[in-house]
């Protein structure tokens, strides 16, 4: 269940002085290559640009990574303990779960990587998929707040390391790739009033889960840089809050009002289907919070309700809607520890983001190609 993120815990402008690790680690220190996950600073400038994620030290970075991955065997530990288990029980990490394993006797993940078979296809050619990393800049999206056994992480850094991870894979399949934002900014830099509304919010006031005027043009501005290049597929990447540290798992939506809402519900079934079987594969204890028609999630939170503009119907609010068939993916639910975990890990992102291409290549296949 989602729900709004809470506000207090939004510190635009504060570094996170409470979290021991410095921020996330693990995708600066341990990926291939850091220079393509971690945070791209070389967006346009944005007006005070928070100072959350700063890179941290390499002294300090090195033992971090050394303590994260060393949680991680723990805690990972503690997911396959408890799904292993053979019952139906719903795995609930918590801080105690993961500290009574002994590392000696941590199993690893099985590394399997069925999905890096990415070819290159000529069909591919000419099919343009856009690619949302959802917030940016001031507005970091959910942020969880560090525990015993994980840091304090922002969503917004996630959203845009999985969407360079899977705009690589698509690149390579052939496909053209639009993505709003390569940069931990805004995409509405400059306050345009994108929504012609008459209004913006000087300086891209931090954005909540409010239908501000600032927001709203954020959101046009996304909608209209898929629409502008005429994407044939839109993809929003998000990873989901509660704050009920117990609840995890992915969630898809999409809007079934749309001339092209079949396509948007095979497209979302997709996505959800292949999140499974990819986090399942590799062995992660996946659990799903389902795929959601988002007229009729009447319990959605103003944060997930303003992302879903991006794919929803006309409204006064808007300029024009997106003009493509188009999912909002909530990957993971970034407050949970376990959650948290597999997604900073590089293999949590290259499995999220295989799962995200596969639904793409089968979407793509299937749709697109078939309706010409
Ligand atoms: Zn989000």
């Amino acid at each position: 269940m989602s729900v709004e993120p809470n506000r207090s815990r939004r510190r635009p402008n504060q570094k996170d002085s409470g979290d021991p690790f410095g921020p996330l680690p693990v995708w600066n220190a341990s990926s291939p290559d850091p220079s393509r996950i971690a945070p791209d600073r070389s967006g346009p400038p944005v007006d005070e640009q928070p100072e959350l994620r700063a890179a941290p030290q390499t002294g300090t970075l090195l033992k971090a990574l050394g303590v994260v991955l060393v949680l991680s065997a723990l805690a990972v530990a503690a997911i396959l303990a408890i799904s292993g288990g053979g019952g139906n029980s719903t795995p609930t990490p918590t801080a105690e779960s993961a500290v009574v394993i002994a590392p000696s006797n941590a199993p690893l993940l099985p590394v399997a990587s069925p999905v890096d078979d990415i070819a290159f296809d000529p069909a591919n050619s000419g099919i343009v998929i856009c690619i949302d990393a959802g917030h940016g800049g001031k507005d970091m999206g959910f942020q969880r707040t560090a525990t015993s056994n994980v840091p304090a992480m922002d969503e917004s850094y996630f959203n845009l390391a999985i969407a360079k991870e899977l705009e690589r894979r698509l690149v390579e399949r052939g496909f053209t790739v639009i993505m709003t934002r390569t940069g931990d900014t805004e995409v509405n830099v400059d306050d345009f009033d994108a929504n012609k509304d008459g209004q913006t919010e000087m300086g891209g006031t931090v954005v909540g889960g409010t239908m501000s005027a600032g927001n709203l043009d954020e959101i046009q501005s996304r909608i209209d840089r898929c629409n502008d290049q005429r994407a044939d597929l839109l993809i929003s990447l998000h990873v989901d809050g509660s704050s009920d540290p117990a609840v995890r798992g992915s969630r898809v939506w999409y809007s079934a009002e749309r001339e092209f809402g079949q396509e948007n519900q095979a497209f979302a079934a997709l996505v959800y289907e292949q999140l499974e079987q990819q986090m399942r594969t590799v062995g992660y204890p996946w659990i799903g919070q389902g795929v959601a028609e988002i007229a009729a999630a009447e319990h959605a939170s103003e944060h997930a309700q303003l992302q879903q503009l991006l794919i929803g119907p006309e409204r006064a609010e808007l300029k024009e809607p997106s003009a493509m068939p188009g999912v909002v993916v909530e990957v993971l639910t970034i407050t949970s520890d376990a959650d948290a975990l597999f997604l900073s890990s590089p293999q949590g992102l290259s499995t999220i983001a295989a799962a995200l291409d596969q639904a793409i290549v089968h979407f793509v296949e299937r749709t697109l190609r078939a309706t010409g």
